[in-house]
């Protein structure tokens, strides 16, 4: 006997929403609805371990289109609904994920329907394409059919039915086209096969469709095409990433990496990664060989994600750290629910963990890699060396210990470059600290006035290029416990003490010179004799601190907030130029803050930095070429 029954308030707007829905992927219900079928052939499956007569000869599941009637049915041999199944499950909303949904546009009077897909409306999907859905099901548990059948407004109906086999079959007759929406779209041989690959390709039973196959013809004269339906397995049901290691060849994993990630190249590596145990997930992870053109945009980091085989969502950021995003792929987790919705994500925690391992497993990855195979290494930190290098200095260095090992750089001595181990293996005995410098290139390096005496010492220097160099290396400050020193900031300690004390005493005798000089340097926070100078005249060094470097990176980027490194100028006592100063100041000392000035345009020019009146300068050069032909 038919009998009428009431949908409950909420699901009644849930339904609401799915018939008025304008949401542009409504072909979503297809995979909802595959996977309720994929989740009852779990549960026969289970049932019949303990009880062999619940098993079924084999579990399918069957998508049938009958362009007549305008029908698509998706038929399972899982376990089927009892009556109170059917009242409890189809009648009541009982999935988190359509009560979050519900909640989160609750009062949202136009409510982005967009947010439907992430959370997986199950069943209910199925109303955005449906004007009347049946269900017919045999339980396992109790050997009773119903059939239920909706027109998704208020009520439902069930009654009794005749069913042969145990499990579930939904009938849904499609909705009126409109302008807009061709339904009889879903009734397309070709957009169900499309459908089936894209959402569900890795459900575990077969998903069979009916396909048109061509026959041959009989002979010449026949004009006519022949063909018939043949019922094909749509889906591969094993993916690639669940196969074990040694079943899979490079090749397979480098076609199907070009196939679903777009690219034409193989990628530099391949990262297979199946854990089972308290967590179970697989992840197939790869690094394109060059950066796909959206590599930058943050928006697009992220990998796929799948549960048993079904895919849930594309690029989600929180599997993989930000600079990482250069790494494609996908993870499989048997752990999460199918309706799982991106807020929800980023709370969970097995995603946490699964991020956390990926990460470690990448790491290692390219820890090898630099161990095994330099040129691929060096090849890949062309690329994206400069990734790990944000990586390591974001999050106040939080990440250092795990990418400190993963750095190259370019260095004085060496031809290729060095890790900092590869550095410190180096070192010179006497040599306590990890020298480097900034500059474009070796060439641009070893001019730096400062390099005089670390040249002289045989020191290798490491050569920072990237913008983001110089704030890792504040932030690692040092390696293995010897300490990064910038060849132009602080105390470089190159010389011997009796040396350092000559200087020092020199600076006491001269002190008067010194600090006219100052006077004439505002700019200045200090006018010293250096003890890293050999040959040039004068330098400048920045106090500890902010290092020029880093002052141009900050402003370049508009931050900082004019925030300067402390300009400390260094002269040489031993230069040919310190001396004709002090004879000129002996002379007349009004006459040295023009020296002192110049002096110090020099050294700002030097360093790459522009005078703040180059008119004075010029103005100053030009008196002293006059005059120096007087
Ligand atoms: P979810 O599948 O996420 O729980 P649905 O609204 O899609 O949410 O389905 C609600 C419930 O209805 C399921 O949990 C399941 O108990 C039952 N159900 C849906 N489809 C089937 C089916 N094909 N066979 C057996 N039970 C089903």
């Amino acid at each position: 006997m038919k009998e009428k029954m009431e949908f409950k308030t909420e699901t009644k707007r849930l339904l609401d929403l799915m018939i008025n829905s304008i949401y542009t992927h409504k072909e979503i219900f297809l995979r909802e609805l595959i996977s309720n079928a994929s989740d009852a052939i779990d549960k026969r499956h289970y049932l019949s371990l303990t009880d062999s007569t619940k098993a079924a000869d084999a579990y399918e599941i069957l998508v049938e289109a009958d362009k007549e009637a305008r029908t698509l049915t998706i038929t399972d041999n899982g376990v089927g609904m009892t009556k109170a199944d059917l009242i409890d499950h189809l009648g009541t909303i009982a999935k988190s994920g359509s009560k979050e949904f519900l909640e989160k546009i609750a009062n949202e009077k136009t409510p982005d329907v967009d947010i439907i897909g992430q959370f997986g409306v199950g069943f209910y999907s199925a109303f955005m394409v449906a004007k009347e859905i049946t269900v017919y099901t045999k339980s396992v548990a109790d050997g009773t059919a119903h059939v239920f059948t909706s027109l998704g407004l208020d009520s439902y109906d069930i009654d009794v039915c005749d069913k042969k086999d145990f499990g579930t079959q939904i009938v849904i007759s499609l909705r009126e086209n409109t302008e807009d929406i061709n339904y009889d779209e879903y009734l397309d041989e070709y957009q169900i096969k499309e459908l089936i690959k894209k959402y569900s390709d890795y459900v575990r039973y077969p998903i069979k469709t009916w396909v048109t196959k061509y026959d041959e013809k009989k002979d010449d004269k026949d004009e006519e095409e022949h063909t018939h339906l043949e019922l094909e397995t749509i889906n591969s049901m094993l993916p690639i990433w669940k196969k074990n290691k040694s079943e899979i060849t490079d090749e397979e994993l480098n076609n199907f990496y070009k196939s679903k990630f777009m690219d034409y190249q193989d990628p530099i590596t391949t990262i297979h990664v199946n854990v089972e145990g308290m967590l179970t997930y697989n992840a197939l992870l790869f690094i394109p060989k060059k950066p796909i053109y959206d590599f930058n945009d943050r928006n697009e980091r992220g990998l796929q994600l799948y549960t048993k085989g079904v895919f849930i969502l594309d690029k989600c950021k929180d599997l993989i750290p930000e600079y990482l995003r250069f790494v494609k792929g996908l993870v499989d987790s048997a752990d999460l629910p199918l309706n799982i919705s991106r807020e929800m994500l980023q709370e969970d925690r097995s995603i946490k963990k699964i991020a956390t391992n990926v990460e470690k497993k990448i790491l290692a990855e390219l820890g090898r890699m630099l161990k095994n195979d330099r040129e691929k290494y060096e090849e890949f930190f062309n690329d994206y060396g400069v990734n790990l290098k944000f990586g390591l200095y974001e999050e106040y260095g939080a990440k250092k210990d795990s990418l400190k090992d993963l750095i190259i750089l370019s260095s004085l001595n060496q031809e290729k470059r060095i890790s900092f181990a590869e550095y410190k293996e180096a070192m010179i005995e006497g040599q306590k600290d990890i020298y480097y410098a900034v500059g474009k290139d070796k060439d641009a390096v070893l001019k730096l006035p400062q390099m005089d005496l670390i040249k002289n010492k045989g020191y290798d220097v490491l050569i920072l290029t990237d913008d983001v160099d110089e704030f890792m290396l504040q932030v690692l400050s040092e390696y293995d416990g010897v300490k990064f020193k910038s060849i132009n900031q602080g105390d470089l300690d190159l010389i011997d003490e009796e040396a350092a004390k000559k200087i020092d005493d020199l600076k006491e005798e001269k002190k008067d010179i010194l600090e006219d000089i100052k006077k004439a340097l505002p700019e200045c926070k200090d006018v010293i004799f250096s003890k890293r100078l050999v040959e040039a005249p004068c330098c400048l060094s920045a106090a500890e601190g902010l290092s020029f470097e880093m002052e141009r990176v900050l402003q370049a980027q508009h931050q900082g907030h004019g925030m300067k490194a402390e300009r400390i100028l260094e002269i040489n006592p031993n230069h040919a130029v310190f001396k004709a100063m002090e004879t000129a100041y002996e002379k007349d000392k009004e006459s040295l803050s023009k020296y002192a000035k110049l002096l110090y345009t020099q050294a700002l020019l030097m360093e790459g930095i522009l005078p703040t009146d180059p008119q004075e300068f010029s103005n100053s050069l030009c008196e002293f070429m006059v005059n120096s032909v007087k």
